[in-house]
């Protein structure tokens, strides 16, 4: 950015090669380096992260986004991919990036972060990526998306049981939803497993790691669409959260 003396994202190659067997390209770092220059001059006018420092933004952003997909068997196979309540891109902008024949969706209900994405992806030049407006709650009722998706990606968006409600109606029978969580039981996956079963999902495995730099735990979860969704969920906007599952 012209007269703004940005400081610069740490490449990290050994680390991500050692931890998800990958490592950005060229053109996927300076995409990541602008990735991290956008967010921060949006920041100024939108509520979009509250990490600004290189390494948190690359461990917190830039890792834990792509950690999750990393392990998919269907990794080098095109996939639709959307991402819920996507804020500042994440996790769908890093995973558009790393993975250039997956195509994301980014959804979000507030347009001012639709706006600020919709400029981002251009201007880095990601063709792979689109942006849309909506709530979770409507889409999943929507013909063209309902049921449409290979793989549903949602990140500090609320409980496991709105995750579930907002992202199993989304994906196609086969594909899988998955949750970015922090902390996360045995007993938690025991409460879950009867909502996932009423939308039509199974959980199917529940990763525990902890990201290599300030060694957080966090969770992943994978949730298998089986059957399809009966057409009462998502219920109406609100209610997920108001009613959880
Ligand atoms: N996923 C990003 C991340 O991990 O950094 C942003 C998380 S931010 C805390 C939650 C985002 O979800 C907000 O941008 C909000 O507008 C969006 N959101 C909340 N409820 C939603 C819904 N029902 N449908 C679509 N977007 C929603």
């Amino acid at each position: 950015m012209a007269g703004i003396d940005l400081p610069v994202l740490p490449e990290m190659a050994n680390l991500w090669q050692q931890t998800l067997n990958w490592q950005p390209n060229t053109q996927q770092q300076r995409q990541f380096q602008q990735l991290y220059e956008q967010v921060l001059e949006g920041n100024r006018r939108l509520n979009l992260t509250r990490i600004k420092d290189t390494l948190e933004f690359w461990e917190k952003h830039l890792w834990d986004s792509i950690r999750a997909v990393a392990p998919l068997r269907q990794t080098s196979l095109p996939q639709q991919v959307i991402d819920i309540g996507t804020g500042g891109g994440f996790p769908g902008v890093p995973i558009a990036i790393a993975r250039p024949n997956w195509t994301v969706c980014l959804l979000d209900s507030t347009q001012k972060k639709i706006i600020f994405l919709k400029t981002l992806v251009a201007a880095l030049g990601i063709d792979n990526a689109s942006t849309l407006c909506d709530r979770a709650e409507q889409l999943g009722q929507h013909r063209h998306h309902r049921e449409h998706y290979d793989i549903a990606l949602i990140r500090a968006v609320g409980s496991a049981s709105i995750c579930a409600e907002y992202t199993l109606p989304l994906v196609k029978i086969g594909g899988l939803a998955v949750l970015y969580r922090g902390q996360w039981t045995a007993s938690d996956t025991q409460a879950l497993d009867s909502i996932v079963e009423k939308l039509g999902g199974k959980v199917e495995l529940v990763t525990r790691f902890t990201t290599p730099v300030s060694q957080s735990v966090r969770h992943c979860l994978y949730l298998r669409k089986v059957t399809p969704t009966l057409a009462a969920y998502p219920r109406s906007t609100g209610v997920p959260a108001q009613q959880p599952l």
